[in-house]
């Protein structure tokens, strides 16, 4: 067994002065269009700057990076050879850097013999709270041309240090908020009811799950409201913690196989599918199934009603909704807007990808086909 934590994290207010004490001969800044605009990548820019580091500034990754965008990075990485790597932005730019990062490394490997590039120290700064990707050894590119995702795991990608600076999460919309925010929630429960949880991955866990029920609505209510975005980072991060060592389950399965067909975030499917795959782990046909004691766990320290396991389930189930609700989250994939002929034309497809997810294995219950498509009926109407 082992338990891994190797980021270097900074956090709060002004964290981001973490960057005036690096010293590097060249730094390469990861990020896209939307951090430019938002002048989040002029104020780590500025940094440099004054730190005379010179820097090129790789702006052009999309949400869901392509591996061909991964590939101009890895491009100019080869030609630039920085020895600081930083990412400022969502999940998607946090992956790229981390597939590029990835590349390098599978390519240094091949030209060891040059030394044509070393490991740079690779820097994350966040922008939404949601993916934990900042603390993670996964990341994922997409193949445009085959219309496939690939989904790569190296502990080599795991950045060196991260930087939760609230300030970085300000400007993000109350919706991208409530999605990430969710996201935060399914990492942290699918962590605590993995079959590879440990006692470590459950301290991350909990923290995590306490945050977001005590935090989430009031950064989505006021974004200004500067300590729920901190809370919101912290517990994004903790939560990443916790899934890099335990796995996720089969609530992101399916929110993966969603994903890649409707138009639907990946925070958003993860929260619709929540309530629905809480019942289906906790019961067994009449009985419960013994993970049911962990989910009534949770509802007893967030100080729902727990007095029996079925109770705590109902009510962990109950608190899920109400979160959903008060968060502007809709309760089905119907009420999300997903086209019902279309929806039910693709659930065999759906049902074979999520069976096939490599979040699938770590679940609770081991799904069956039939099973799989049965949830697929259920979250689409409730
Ligand atoms: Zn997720």
């Amino acid at each position: 067994m082992k338990f891994q934590s190797k980021t270097e994290i900074h956090y709060g207010q002004n964290s981001i002065d973490y960057m005036k004490t690096l010293n590097a001969k060249f730094a390469f800044v990861v990020a896209d269009q939307l951090m430019v605009k938002l002048k989040l990548v002029k104020k780590v820019t500025d940094l440099l700057d004054q730190q005379s580091i010179p820097y090129e500034v790789f702006d052009s990754i999309e949400p869901n990076p392509s591996l061909e965008t991964v590939r101009k990075g890895l491009d100019r990485i080869i030609k630039t050879k920085p020895d600081l790597l930083v990412a400022v932005g969502g999940g998607s730019v946090i992956d790229a850097a981390k597939a590029i990062m990835y590349f390098c490394i599978k390519t240094k490997e091949k030209l060891i013999e040059t030394d044509a590039i070393r490991k740079p120290w690779f820097v994350a700064i966040p922008t939404t709270s949601g993916t934990g990707s900042e603390v993670t050894a996964f990341s994922v590119v997409t193949d445009t041309q085959r219309h496939i995702k690939i989904p790569l795991v190296n502990t080599m990608m795991i950045p060196d240090a991260a930087i939760l600076d609230p300030e970085f999460t300000r400007t993000v919309p109350p919706f991208v908020t409530a999605d990430t925010g969710m996201d935060v929630l399914v990492h942290a429960i699918e962590t605590y009811v993995s079959k590879e949880t440990s006692d470590f991955t459950d301290i991350y866990a909990k923290k995590a799950i306490k945050e977001v029920f005590t935090y989430l609505v009031r950064a989505y209510k006021n974004g200004n409201d500067m300590e729920a975005r901190q809370k919101m980072q912290e517990a994004s991060c903790m939560a990443g913690i916790g899934f890099t060592n335990a796995g996720l389950g089969v609530n992101h399965s399916l929110a993966h196989a969603v994903g890649g067909l409707f138009k639907v975030s990946h925070g958003r499917a993860n929260a619709i599918l929540l309530p629905t795959i809480i019942a289906y782990n906790a019961r067994l046909g009449n009985t419960l199934h013994s993970v049911a004691k962990r989910y009534a766990n949770l509802a007893h320290e967030l100080g729902f009603p727990a007095s029996t396991d079925e109770e705590g389930v109902r009510s962990l189930i109950a608190a899920v909704k109400f979160l959903n609700q008060e968060l502007g989250i809709p309760s089905s994939f119907k009420a999300h807007g997903i086209d019902p002929q279309d929806y039910r034309n693709q659930i065999d497809t759906m049902a074979k990808n999520a069976m096939a997810d490599t979040c699938t294995p770590s679940n609770p219950r081991k799904p069956a086909l039939e099973e799989i498509k049965s949830l697929f009926e259920t979250v689409y109407k409730p």
